[in-house]
Order: structure tokens, then C-alpha cells, then sequence
């Protein structure tokens, strides 16, 4: 399994920093995570558009689906539909994000689990200020969760207990409060469970590398970094 993290800041970008999207190749099919603003450009750097298999939303909010706007006008272009996982909404936003008749649309809810080529993918709700899931992708070898915006629950305990990597939305310091989990929840939980911690959703008055540099064996992602999993 390969990921390219394509944006990894939030709410908005930072002057280095693209908004959350993610890259996953597994088994031969590509699916995006997310796809906040600036992470659309960065994909066409890493993959053929037309080579895209599939796009996961985890949340409604904008930092994870702008691109989703733009991405339209080249669904105008491509030959095939694509597949979007996302949870149906009767929001006008999400009427205008999944219009697109070349959209397949794959309604996710709490617990589904669909084949994606040889690997499998798991929905689960997360809390946090809209409604978020977080998505699993197991292959025979490989388990990797993606956490989407989520504050610290010990539901986590149970999906990511035979995971390998959690990407998580956890760059926050200790004395953050807000719907996105602390660093330091994420870290314990991870050492627990000897997962590879992967941390992301940075805002952009944050410094991580200099924040965190207290935490080992976390791995700070960036863009276009490329982890083979
Ligand atoms: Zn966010
Ligand atoms: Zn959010």
C-alpha cells in the first residue's frame, strides 16, 4: 500500500501547506482521501486523473471537499464514472459536491464494508462538529486507518485494533479544546496498540516539527511526502 499525502493542513492553507487530501494505491486502484482545496492540484502530480478509481469524503466541512467543485468540471472530460463514498446528506452543500452525473454515489454508514479490487473498506462515525466517518483499508498484509476530523473517543480502541497506521487529525497541543483529538491522546493510544502514528490536519500558526518535537516515533506528514505501507 502506497500514500501520498497531497495536503495536510486546516482549516485553511498555510504558505507550505494544502488542505487535507490523500492518496492510497493498493492492489492496483487508486482511491483519494478527501480532497480539500490545493490537494486536487497536487494529485495531478503524483497520478493520471483518469487513473483515479475512487474518492472518500469523511466530512462535509470545506477543508476536506472544495476540490470536489473543480474536480466536476473535469468529470466533464473523463470517460468513466467514479466512485464516491461519502454519507448522504439533504444539504444544499452536499447537492452541489456530488452532482455530477459522472459521480457513482456509494451512500457509506456506520459499520459498511465494501471491496475495493483485493482490499476491503470500513466506514465508522467519529465525533466531531459534523458528521464524520472514519475509513479503514485492510489488504492481506496491510491494515491503515484514516481517522477524517474526529476528537479522541475510545471507540478509536476498536477500529484501529489490528491496524498497522492511523492517520490521524491529532496536531493539536494538550491545552487545545475544540472537535479535533490532542496529539498526546493519539500517541498513547498508539504506543498501546503499536501502531505507526501518522499526524496530520496542522493549522497554520502551528511550527510541528518544533510543537511536537517532544513525541517519538510519531511521523509528522507533509506534502507531497510518499510512504510505502
Ligand atoms: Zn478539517
Ligand atoms: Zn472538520
Amino acid at each position: 500500500m502506497k500514500l501520498s499525502v497531497l495536503g495536510s493542513c486546516g482549516p485553511y492553507p498555510s504558505k507550505t501547506g494544502c488542505l487535507s487530501g490523500y492518496l492510497i494505491e493498493t492492489g492496483g486502484k487508486k482511491i483519494m482521501l478527501d480532497m480539500g482545496s490545493g490537494s486536487l492540484h497536487n494529485l495531478t502530480k503524483v497520478c493520471d486523473l483518469d487513473s483515479l478509481d475512487a474518492i472518500f469524503i469523511s466530512h462535509l466541512h470545506f477543508d476536506h471537499t472544495s476540490d470536489l467543485l473543480p474536480f466536476q468540471y473535469y468529470l466533464d472530460v473523463r470517460k468513466n464514472p467514479i466512485t464516491l463514498y461519502i454519507h448522504e446528506s439533504n444539504s444544499e452543500y452536499y447537492k452541489l459536491l456530488t452532482g455530477h452525473p459522472k459521480f457513482n454515489i456509494a451512500n457509506i454508514n456506520e459499520g459498511d464494508v465494501r471491496n475495493f479490487g483485493p482490499a476491503s473498506l470500513s466506514f465508522f462515525e467519529l465525533e466531531h462538529s459534523a458528521k464524520n466517518f472514519a475509513i479503514k483499508i485492510t489488504t492481506h498484509d496491510t491494515v491503515f486507518v484514516y481517522t477524517g476530523d474526529t476528537v479522541f473517543t475510545e471507540k478509536l480502541y476498536d477500529i484501529c485494533e489490528d491496524a498497522d497506521y492511523l492517520l490521524a487529525d491529532c496536531a493539536k497541543p494538550d491545552n487545545f479544546n475544540g472537535s479535533h483529538a490532542k496529539l498526546s491522546e493519539m500517541f498513547n493510544m498508539c504506543k498501546e496498540l503499536n501502531i505507526q502514528l501518522l499526524v496530520t490536519h496542522f493549522s497554520p500558526n502551528t511550527n510541528p516539527k518544533k510543537d511536537f518535537s517532544s513525541f517519538k516515533e510519531i511521523e509528522i506528514v507533509e506534502e507531497i511526502s510518499v510512504y510505502e505501507l
